[in-house]
């Protein structure tokens, strides 16, 4: 199987194919940083991060943007709230963003762009569609002509003639449809403003990703992510103001996640029905938290619960006990093997080993379901048990528990799992030899057998520099502590 992704011109799964080959661009809609990060905001970075990691995986070279919305209405009230600039509010929550992805597992992206630092361009955008008669000044404000855009509610399955009825004009709003939207709105006196040629104003919030996305990545880019909460009408406006802005085609693949419940509802600061990301970190690791994310697909509600967390911590557990045992398993087979000879559980357990790997993959690869994914690698602790009892003491399958091994890191590393990868897996430090040493073992085998000769040479070299002696069996490269 290949690579599937939901696709929602078409509502159905259909075969991944990059804009340019080996290449993937990707843009995620990041917070908007009026307050603390909660577990429904990182559950969104969660699924982008594990997208990201499994697109690496196979090979692309993944960009990954994510946008802070630094100005805003809700900031701008926090910031009044509290007497100071509302910069000051930006950056610290900015701030804590970083501190909980970075216990969380998420790889930074590439870039963060935020808002403010993007104010001439925003403005040059939506000049060029009042140009271009999709947009229009209005006492100040600059508004989103809906009806100019004839495939506008595509994305979220909506005609603009159902909309009507749902949408409200705010007061001192001057629009010529109640369905169009702000690119512009005018800045009071004693609030942060820039000069435009509509006034001294901001953004509305939706054109900054349209901005934004296609400054950096490219009008069309591959992979755009953010909630499910997104979807209508922020998601649905950046589509019609960048088609509309660019005339070229916007995103290929949409990645929303779905939300967070909390009893019968979703996870909201508005609600006041969240669980902030501080205090779930004090009372379960981030491994856990993660572990929890991803055990479902990213696309399906959650329901959070501390139970559910409490369920979360015992399985990830049982996964780092199996890697645990493996590694002392792998450490024990050291003694050269007669070449060929394989034990019965040896045999069903690399069989067992295909198999998994196999529904590893094809789980990843149908839209990226890391849940599927999380049940292959059970599969594998379970046959693991299995195995050790059947084999007992007589240990002959040096090969095939590296197999073993090897699934299980590529597994822990594509979903992120755990902080440390391969060394937190095997628990370094009761083992006589470390992780990353047998994976170095692992490597040099793999460069023998396809004859590079060069790299073999130089991973016994690194293996010797960190202490431990090297010696070629017939199940391949032993190692010894020196
Ligand atoms: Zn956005």
């Amino acid at each position: 199987m290949t690579l599937h992704v939901y696709d929602h011109v078409t509502r159905s799964r259909r075969q991944f194919e990059p804009i340019h080959p080996g290449k993937v661009g990707m843009y995620v809609c990041g917070m908007t940083v009026q307050d603390k990060p909660h577990v429904g905001h990182m559950f969104a970075f969660v699924a982008c991060d594990m997208v990201r990691r499994y697109l690496e995986y196979l090979g692309y070279e993944v960009t990954h943007i994510q946008n802070f919305t630094d100005i805003d209405d809700k900031i701008i009230a926090k910031a009044t709230e509290e007497g100071i600039d509302f910069r000051e509010v930006a950056d610290r929550n900015i701030a804590l963003y970083h501190e909980y992805a970075e216990v969380l597992n998420i790889q930074p992206a590439h870039e963060y762009p935020l808002v403010t630092g993007y104010i001439p361009e925003i403005i040059a955008f939506i000049d060029g569609l009042i140009a271009k008669d999709h947009a229009y000044a209005s006492g100040g404000d600059v508004y989103f002509r809906v009806r100019s855009y004839d495939d506008y509610g595509f994305l979220s399955g909506r005609h603009v003639d159902d909309m009507r009825s749902g949408v409200r004009v705010e007061v001192g709003e001057k629009k010529d449809d109640p369905l169009d939207f702000a690119l512009w709105k005018t800045a009071g006196d004693d609030e942060p403003g820039w000069e435009s040629p509509w006034g001294r104003g901001r953004p509305g919030w939706h054109i900054e990703c349209s901005v934004m996305s296609t400054k950096i990545l490219g009008n069309h880019f591959d992979f755009h992510g953010g909630g499910r909460d997104l979807l209508f009408p922020h998601h649905e406006n950046e589509c019609a103001q960048s088609c509309c802005g660019t005339g070229e085609k916007f995103v290929n693949y949409w990645l929303h996640n779905g939300l967070l419940y909390l009893g019968d509802k979703k996870m909201s600061k508005s609600d006041g029905n969240f669980f902030a990301m501080g205090d779930v970190l004090a009372k379960f690791s981030p491994e856990v938290i993660r572990f929890y994310l991803l055990n479902a697909h990213f696309r399906s509600q959650i329901d959070y619960s501390e139970e559910r967390l409490r369920a979360s911590e015992a399985a990830l557990d049982r996964l780092k006990r199996g890697a645990a045992r493996l590694h002392e398993m792998l450490a024990s087979t050291v003694d050269p093997v007669p070449e060929g000879l394989v034990s019965e559980p040896g045999e069903i357990l690399a069989k067992a080993i295909r198999k998994h790997n196999r529904r590893f993959f094809a789980a990843m690869d149908d839209d990226f379901n890391s849940a599927g994914a999380l049940g292959a690698l059970f599969s594998l602790v379970r046959d693991l048990n299995q195995y050790y009892s059947a084999a007992g003491a007589a240990v002959l399958d040096a090969g095939i528990l590296r197999d073993a091994w090897e699934f299980y890191a590529k597994g822990v590393d594509i979903l992120g799992l755990l902080q440390g990868g391969l060394e937190a897996l095997a628990g370094v430090g009761k083992n006589e030899i470390p992780a990353e040493i047998l994976q170095l073992a692992l490597d040099r085998d793999a460069a023998r057998a396809r004859k590079d000769w060069a790299a073999a040479d130089s991973l016994r070299d690194e293996i010797q520099t960190k202490g431990f002696r090297v010696e070629d069996g017939p199940s391949g490269t032993q190692v010894h502590p020196s």
